[in-house]
This record gives C-alpha cells, sequence and structure tokens, in this order.
C-alpha cells in the first residue's frame, strides 16, 4: 500500500512515462518499507544500516543517467526524481547515495579514462563498490578551488598525496574515495582513485553531528600515499574537470533538498488532520491551515524549478548558475518548509518519532554542502553582472 501522493500538487508525476513512474513508485515503496520503520533509530545511535545496500543495488538506480557500463541511459530528470523520493523519507540515505552514485561515480565517468570506468562503474552501479568524494579540508571550504593544501607529487614511478580532507561521506568504509590534490609541479588539482587499502590512508569517522546522522563523514590523512598513474583520473586535469562534477551533483542536491521539504509537508499534513486540540482536528484552524499552504506553496515552487532543471541538463544546456539558483532557492526554502512543519507539531515536532525533528536537523546539512549559500549566491551574481564579488 502507497501513501497517498499528497506533495505533488501540481502533478508533476503525470509528466513521467509509465517507465519512468513505475521505476519512482519501486523507490518510493522501498524507502517506505526498508527505511521509514528504522530511519529514527539508525539517526539516533549515528549508525549506518549496511543491510539496505544490497536491496538498494537491486533497485538498479545507480548511475541512471549514464550511459554503459550497466547504467541505465535514463533522462537526468529520473536521478532528480529518485533523490527526492529517497530523501523524502531520509536525507541521511539520499546523501550516502547522491555521494556514491553522484560524486563519486560521477567523477569516474566524467574524468576517468575508459579502462578506469570499465573497472570501477559496473561494480558501483550494483552497489558492490561503494565510493566516496574527498574535495573539502580542515582549513578550506568554500575556497578549495584556491587555497587546497592536500599535494600530490609525481616521484617517475608514483604520485605521492600528502594532506588531510573533512567531511568526506561514506569513507569510513568505502572501497574507493575520489581524493582531489594539488600538483606541487604544475599547481593543477588532479583526481586521484584511492583505494581504501593504499598503505598512508586513514580515515576516522567524525562524531556528534547534530545533522545527517546517519551518514558516516570521515576526517581523511594523507601521508606519503603511493598512487600508480593507472590510478590516477586521467581527463581531471585542473579544478575545472571537479567543476563539471560539481554542476551535475549540486542539480541532484536541490532534488534533495525537495524530498526533504516533502517529506516534512506530508508529514505534518498527516500530523494535523489527527491531532485534535479543542474538540477539533487542528488541521481545521486557519493560522495552522496557513503554515500548510505556505509550506505546499515553497514545495511546488521548488518542484517546478528542479524539474525544468533537470530539462536544461538532459537538453545538454544546463550551466554552473542555473544548478546554483536551484541549490540556494531550494536549500533556502527547505529550511523553511521543515520548520512550518515543526511548528504545527507543537511539542512533537522536536521528538524523532513523527520524522520531522530529523528533517528540520537534516535541511541544515542540506543548507551548507555543495556550495553554501552565500557561495552559490556569488556564482549566480557573477554570472548576472559579469563581476565576479568571491574575494
Ligand atoms: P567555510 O568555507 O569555512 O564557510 C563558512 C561561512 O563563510 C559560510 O557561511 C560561507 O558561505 C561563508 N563564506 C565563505 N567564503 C565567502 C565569500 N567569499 N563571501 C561570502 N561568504 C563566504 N565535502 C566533500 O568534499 N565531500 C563530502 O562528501 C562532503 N560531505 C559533507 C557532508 C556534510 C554533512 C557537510 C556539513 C559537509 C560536507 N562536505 C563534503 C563539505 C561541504 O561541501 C563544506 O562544508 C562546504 O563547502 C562549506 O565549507 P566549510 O564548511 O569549510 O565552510
Amino acid at each position: 500500500q502507497l501513501p497517498p501522493i499528497d506533495g505533488d500538487f501540481y502533478n508533476l508525476d503525470l509528466k513521467l512515462t509509465d517507465t519512468q513512474r513505475n521505476l519512482q513508485l519501486r523507490v518510493r515503496q522501498f524507502m517506505e518499507k526498508e527505511v521509514r520503520p528504522i530511519a529514527n533509530d539508525y539517526w539516533n545511535k549515528a549508525k549506518f544500516p549496511f543491510g539496505i545496500i544490497p536491496k538498494l543495488g537491486e533497485l538498479n538506480i545507480a548511475g541512471i543517467a549514464y550511459e554503459g557500463y550497466g547504467c541505465a541511459a535514463m533522462p537526468f530528470l529520473m536521478e532528480g526524481i529518485i533523490a527526492q523520493e529517497i530523501a523524502r523519507v531520509d536525507v541521511s540515505i539520499s546523501t550516502f547515495f547522491g555521494v556514491h552514485s553522484g560524486l563519486a561515480m560521477g567523477s569516474i565517468y566524467l574524468c576517468g579514462s575508459e579502462a578506469q570506468k570499465q573497472e570501477w562503474l559496473p561494480k558501483m552501479q550494483k552497489l558492490k563498490t561503494i565510493g566516496a568524494f574527498g574535495l573539502t579540508e580542515p582549513n578550506v571550504g568554500s575556497a578549495v578551488s584556491q587555497g587546497m593544501e592536500t599535494t600530490c607529487r609525481f616521484d617517475g614511478e608514483h604520485w605521492i598525496l600528502n594532506g588531510q580532507k573533512k567531511w568526506i561521506g561514506n569513507a569510513t568504509f568505502a572501497d574507493v574515495i575520489v581524493i582531489w590534490a594539488k600538483d606541487i609541479d604544475s599547481k593543477q588539482v588532479k583526481g586521484f582513485l584511492v583505494r581504501k587499502e593504499n598503505p598512508g590512508f586513514k580515515a576516522e569517522k567524525m562524531e556528534d553531528k547534530m545533522a545527517l546522522r546517519i551518514v558516516q563523514n570521515a576526517l581523511i590523512t594523507l601521508t606519503d600515499c603511493k598512487i600508480p598513474e593507472t590510478d590516477r583520473l586521467q581527463k581531471a586535469n585542473s579544478f575545472a574537470d571537479t567543476a563539471k562534477v560539481l554542476k551535475m551533483t549540486r542539480a541532484g542536491v536541490a532534488w534533495q533538498a525537495v524530498g526533504c521539504a516533502r517529506g516534512a509537508y506530508e508529514s505534518a499534513l498527516k500530523y494535523t488532520k489527527k491531532r485534535e486540540q479543542f474538540s477539533k482536528p487542528i488541521a481545521s484552524f486557519q493560522l495552522v491551515q496557513n503554515h500548510l499552504v505556505e509550506m505546499l506553496s515553497n514545495l511546488t515552487a521548488m518542484q517546478t524549478m528542479v524539474f525544468r532543471l533537470s530539462e536544461l541538463q538532459d537538453e545538454g544546456i544546463l550551466t554552473d548558475e542555473h544548478a546554483s539558483l536551484a541549490k540556494v532557492f531550494c536549500s533556502l526554502r527547505t529550511r523553511d518548509v521543515v520548520s512550518r512543519a515543526r511548528e504545527v507539531l507543537g511539542g512533537n515536532g522536536i521528538l524523532l518519532e513523527h520524522d520531522v525533528a530529523r528533517f528540520v536537523a537534516d535541511a541544515e546539512a542540506i543548507y551548507s554542502y555543495e556550495g553554501t549559500k552565500e557561495i552559490n549566491t556569488l556564482i549566480v551574481g557573477r554570472a548576472i553582472t559579469g563581476y565576479s564579488a568571491f574575494v
């Protein structure tokens, strides 16, 4: 039994083909059956539910928009729809999946040689091998394109990597971690496929997060980590290549924000219809309806925006600023939606039991990763004015 489709007010789902709609419903069913019942408990314990990985693999949705290597070559729209469906139930699982399928597989798909794609993508597509993506560092976040401190140097035989990466999702257990490092000689950023067993690679779990607690983020330390030339991403020759990956995944994060808002809105609507005060459902009060309608209008605006965003991607005309505008707008509006959802739940809004508290916390991570509000705003500002205001 599927839940009613409360959060698709303008019936955007009608725009999907039967095949796409069936896949969307399979993902929804999986999330309702396998993840909804366990999400709060794992979130509370800050543990990852490893048992779901093979079942998620059976859905055949990793790298869904890529061609070849076992991937389904579906439109990018489906990547967005899937991000929304997963995040609608749990944003952590959607982040785990986005890091693996978007950032890690995407780096190999866009920047890898044919041999690298053949080696990694088929097993990553089935989620038999898990990926991570290491760009951010302890001292450099927003300014990573300019101030990267992790270095690489070719010693004539191997590349030698030194430095630290912070916040790296999945990295405590990933089999392959894409590491970005600045070449001491050419001063250009290069990408490497670091295997978890590589000597000199260490990943320590980051503790005490107040958001996305299911995601296992790591502090990575690279100490004279030796990588063969065959594990250097052959088509990643400067930060412009890293940015190609980020443009694609930023669109996915906008969809993820929509999923988070949709999950919170649907939980709040259900709750307000059941909860009675003054002998009436609280949904019958005008002030509560105002919150619900504000949530729905934000959600609907976001959905129509990301739908067009994916069309731009499928038409091959997506720009960095298109992706940044959607990421800023959706992560900002999602914060408003989850806070109204929390409000109409009263005291229960801060209990995990009704899922809303988890969405409130997780919206904070969406707000900051894949470029903060300020950084994505500056990307759009530069595009529309012609002036760069970063420095
Ligand atoms: P800072 O760059 O220190 O920024 C702090 C504040 O200063 C922000 O408000 C920022 O907007 C503002 N600011 C900075 N520069 C300017 C400017 N020029 N003008 C105006 N304001 C400015 N990274 C990875 O590589 N891989 C991952 O898997 C990954 N997962 C993550 C998961 C989570 C839960 C989180 C929270 C982060 C993750 N990140 C990951 C890192 C994430 O991308 C960074 O947190 C983000 O880019 C911001 O960097 P920072 O946190 O260092 O903030």
